[in-house]
């Protein structure tokens, strides 16, 4: 989970936390951003680790519990690690697998 942390950005779009799937780009979305946070700068710090107490306490939630969210939503190819979307995973791989590894194996 760790590793999928890294994964998740902010959308400014939408004020969201979101995920992109490594292979085809499709976005899921976590949580919004808490309202504390959004300030241009506040936000800038809040990802830096350096805004004040309460924001960054706020940041920090929303941030890992989007995480567990998003994480729900999408797939670690058990063969390259990538994060992909259900577009984007075999479900019939005996571990999982994204749609590149599954293409490499049926050519080998
Ligand atoms: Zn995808
Ligand atoms: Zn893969």
């Amino acid at each position: 989970m760790r590793q999928f942390y890294k994964n998740v950005k902010l959308d400014a779009e939408t004020m969201r936390f979101c995920a992109e799937c490594e292979i085809c780009g499709k976005k899921e979305y976590g949580l919004k951003i808490p309202f504390l946070c959004r300030g241009i700068r506040t936000l800038t710090r809040c990802e830096k680790g350096t805004a004040n107490k309460i924001s960054q306490a706020l940041y920090n939630r929303a941030k890992a519990n989007s995480t567990q969210v998003i994480a729900i939503k999408m797939n670690q190819c058990k063969h390259c690690y990538l994060w992909v979307c259900d577009n984007c995973y075999d479900n019939k791989d005996e571990y999982g697998a994204c749609s590149k590894c599954e293409k490499k194996e049926s050519e080998v």
